[in-house]
């Protein structure tokens, strides 16, 4: 059973959800006060699973980079939840993508939006594919199955765009999500574009995709119509890593693969 880390947490109030906080949030509250008062008053002891609600997650302070990251207390405490379940392996998940029609990787993309930014319940959990043999199989697999029958299963490799890209998101085709500001610019000398992705309250850069006049015409009009707005979107891809100007990255990434991209 993975121990996984988590983006976003699901603040519950005397037994009941109040919204979902994501990691940089519960941060932020935790480093406002030298003795994180108000962590402790909002959110110690009451932020669990985003995904079940029931497990019980701990904000874990690793002293050594000031990084803080979300990990369940007790991963047995998950209920018919994709967090039972171990990440596929990345070669075999890359292989499943890949070969998926246009239409089947925009459903789960747009599934991706409605289960993991709208908290909508889907028929089944598209976050969980099935192992066999080797290869990723999807069989649109419902949250019961995970409870009752979890061999094969496995977790489809998510990471949630406005929380800080860690090093194990770069290189490898993940599934990418996030509620992102939308800016298209031209580049007139080389006859390119580039659309950014910025972090809806800070402004930082998270990923950009650099394309030609032949695929911004492809694009139309979805492109336009969401030009300069701040939107859902989900993306199934490979980034690359851009070093900033201090060596570091916040986030700041290339989208290797455009053909996996939904936006709205
Ligand atoms: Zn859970």
């Amino acid at each position: 059973m993975g121990n996984h880390k988590f983006d976003e947490a699901a603040l519950i109030k005397n037994g009941n959800y109040v919204e979902t906080v994501k990691l940089e949030d519960l941060a932020e509250a935790y480093w406002r006060e030298e003795n994180q008062q108000t962590y402790n008053n909002t959110y110690f002891g009451r932020i669990y699973c985003p995904e079940c609600r029931c497990a019980r997650l701990t904000l874990v302070n690793n002293k050594r980079c000031r990084d803080l990251f979300l990990r369940a207390n007790d991963a047995a405490e998950h209920k018919e939840c994709s967090y039972l379940l171990d990440t596929a392996p990345f070669e075999a998940y890359r292989e499943y993508i890949e070969n998926l029609s246009d239409e089947d990787i925009r459903k789960l993309l747009k599934n991706l939006i409605k289960k993991m930014i709208r908290n909508e319940t889907t028929e089944f959990n598209p976050l969980v594919l099935r192992m066999k043999s080797g290869k990723c199989t999807d069989d649109k697999i419902q949250s019961k199955d995970i409870y009752n029958n979890r061999k094969d299963l496995k977790r489809q490799p998510i990471k949630l765009l406005t929380a800080p890209l860690e090093d194990d998101d770069y290189g490898v085709l993940k599934l990418f999500y996030g509620r992102v500001h939308i800016k298209l610019s031209e580049w007139e000398k080389s006859s390119s574009y580039s659309l950014r992705f910025r972090h809806p309250n800070t402004n930082k850069l998270i990923i950009t995709l650099n394309f030609s006049n032949a695929v911004k015409e492809y694009l139309e009009p979805t492109i336009t119509e969401y030009d300069n707005t701040v939107t859902n979107i989900a993306l199934a891809s490979r980034l690359e890593k851009r070093k900033g100007k201090d060596g570091n990255t916040y986030s700041n990434a290339h989208i290797c693969n455009s053909r996996f991209l939904v936006i709205g």
